[in-house]
């Protein structure tokens, strides 16, 4: 999610350390910060501490006004999941004694049991993160070997850390440890990197070794050497990059957006980490209301624009579904001018990537006058959304430098299902045993993903023939209405390829006038309460002659001979479908736009953030 980098050498580490954060900064954090070790003995032996509650840019003018000396240093740039973006929040995080010092990236999902422990202990905290139970658990774990109570403290930890961190005690020493989140360790010529990202360490070097998950690595002058939490030597993987910046910020893939589209699993299990018991029991840290409050709420409107608001036709459907109660996706910009029917028994639910597109937030503005209860789903930790709202749900998907959304229209859904499920429980809308089967959909999801982007070939193999048409129709019943619509969106937004979506039922009303061999269709009938629906849709489709993409179940024979192409995806529930067939359609549109040889990252016309009417 952010950027961290440690450094250990015979250089002086700050001017590294500034280098590193500047070339993390393309992806645009909310703060950042390094903490160096100076050099000598005893009580000159002091870390130097520089914050800033902004940019990288402020950080590093601080730090030339101010320049620490050392060669063992920590830094990085935070995406806010755990406390809003301030000061005290940015990272480096301390223990009690300002001895150990930590950066972290991800979330620490028992942060909370692990802070009313060491409280009760004595440990005094200062920050809303979750990070700094770290410094605080090793410091709690230290008996005179840092190493050794640093594998005592990960063990208790859950969710996901890649972490760079040191202790005044051991100046050569800089241990870097990850799970469930990208660490690798960089070798140079008597010094050494730690790094969330290759990005932040290529100009110094090309070997680098990467971490396992759960395993720790402690550098020292001799190098780095690779441990399990059990303390177990490993013998780690070492690769050669032959990256320049650009290519390493792009992580390798030649588009941002390919390369967020590959973090779709880790955006779909960040968007559920902490928040799913496995008995099915759903918690918003920020969005606390007691079961007894959010039961009052009778309909549950959503508001969103362009994919958000797709995201939210697909929230209303499951909420519907599984709550029982009455759900309405609108448009923001037309709902704000129309009579607003929100009352104190209305959850308004607000859905925006940036927390500041101008029309979702009227419509929050509006729905608070009216006493409604509301609630921002979004990615940015304390936007306008999200301060204006009375809570938020938060994606941690991390940066999205793509203009076109893609792992952050996962992680909304994700997000949605969520607050679906929690809704069905205070309401007792839903079995024990409805829930389990939920739950195990949800949570075998990120896996499913995985197997999804691992057939990207056969995809783009898809999209290569398809790109010669310049008229596509998407239609789907159900879920895979909104799913079709979205899939269309992606592919006009970046192959100017005209696109639109329809349902099922609603074809043979006058869209289906435009069909003819020259204007394929992509069907969504993968299994549902309402395929066979679909696939009589296709008949009728194919009868006038239009070449027919289907996506269906494995093993489903229905259009067998009957679609001109089909690919197969896992059984799953269906909302978990429509999570799996928007990845399968965000591919095939990205394939089509390179196959056109558009500018995917930045399409004409568009911009990331809708901030104006
Ligand atoms: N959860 C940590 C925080 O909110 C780290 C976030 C990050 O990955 O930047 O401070």
């Amino acid at each position: 999610m952010c950027g961290i980098i440690g450094y250990l050498g015979d250089r002086e580490a700050t001017p590294i350390l500034m280098e590193s954060l500047k070339r993390l900064e393309y992806r645009g954090y909310d703060s950042a910060g390094v903490a160096v070790l100076a050099d000598g003995a005893g009580a000159d032996r002091r870390t130097s501490v520089t914050k800033s509650e902004t940019k990288v840019d402020v950080l590093i003018e601080k730090l030339q006004a101010n320049m620490p000396t050392g060669k063992l240093g920590i830094g990085h740039t935070r995406w806010a999941t755990h406390g809003k973006p301030t000061y005290v929040n940015a990272h480096p995080h301390t223990d009690c004694h300002q001895r150990i010092y930590v950066v972290h990236n991800g979330i620490i999902e028992n942060f909370a049991e692990l802070k009313s422990e060491l409280e009760a202990k004595g440990h005094e905290f200062t920050s809303d993160t979750d990070t700094e139970v770290v410094p605080h658990l090793i410091e709690a774990n230290y008996k005179g070997d840092f190493l050794a109570a640093v594998r005592a403290a990960l063990k208790r930890l859950r969710g996901a850390y890649a972490m760079a961190m040191f202790s005044t005690d051991d100046p050569e020493l800089l241990v870097g440890a990850r799970l469930n989140a990208p660490l690798v360790v960089g070798l140079g010529e008597k010094e050494y990197y730690v790094a969330s990202d290759i990005t932040a360490i290529i100009p110094y070097t090309k070997r680098v070794l990467v971490l396992g998950e759960g395993e720790v690595a402690a550098v020292t002058p001799l190098g780095p050497q690779v441990y399990t939490l059990d303390g177990h030597t490993v013998k780690p993987k070492l690769i050669h990059v032959d990256w320049d910046v650009t290519q390493a910020q792009k992580g390798g893939y030649p588009h941002f957006m390919l390369k967020e589209i590959n973090e779709s699993s880790e955006a779909v299990a960040n968007a559920m980490r902490g928040r799913l018991t496995d008995d099915g029991a759903v918690s918003f840290r920020e969005f606390d209301v007691p079961d007894e409050d959010l039961k009052k709420y009778r309909e549950v409107l959503l508001l969103g624009m362009g994919t958000s608001l797709h995201a939210a036709m697909i929230g209303e459907q499951v909420i519907e579904d599984w709550a029982g109660i009455p759900a309405r996706a609108e448009d923001a910009s037309e709902f704000r001018y129309r009579r607003p029917t929100f009352g104190k028994h209305t959850l308004g639910v607000v859905i925006t990537q940036s927390g500041e597109t101008a029309d979702t937030l009227v419509g929050l503005h509006q729905a608070k006058e009216r006493g409604a209860l509301t609630v921002a789903i979004t990615n940015v930790v304390a936007s306008s959304a999200a301060r204006d709202a009375d809570g938020a749900i938060y994606l941690n998907a991390g940066p999205e430098i793509g203009v076109a959304s893609t792992k952050t229209f996962l992680a909304h859904l994700m997000s949605l299902y969520l607050l679906g499920l929690r809704l069905a429980t205070v309401n007792g809308r839903v079995s024990l045993e409805r829930r389990d089967e939920i739950v195990k959909a949800l949570r075998a999801l990120p896996g499913q993903v995985d197997e999804l982007l691992a057939r990207n070939k056969e995809i783009a193999e898809l999209a290569h023939r398809y790109s010669k048409y310049r008229n596509f129709m998407y239609t789907g019943r159900g879920l895979g209405y909104p799913v079709g619509l979205e899939g269309a969106l992606k592919l006009k937004e970046i192959s100017y390829i005209h696109a639109e979506g329809t349902t099922g039922g609603e074809l043979k009303h006058g869209p289906i006038a435009l069909l003819d061999d020259q204007f394929p269709v992509v069907a969504i009938c993968t299994a549902s309460s309402t395929k066979d629906k679909m696939v009589s849709n296709v008949h009728e489709i194919v009868a006038r002659n239009a070449p027919v993409l289907a996506l269906i179940t494995e093993g489903d024979k229905s259009l067998d001979g009957v679609a001109t192409d089909v690919f197969e995806m896992p059984e799953v529930e269906e909302a978990a479908a429509a999570i799996l067939n928007s990845v399968m359609l965000q591919l095939f549109a990205y394939h089509v736009a390179v196959e056109l040889g558009q500018n995917v990252d930045q399409p004409r016309n568009l911009a990331k953030s809708v901030t104006v009417e």
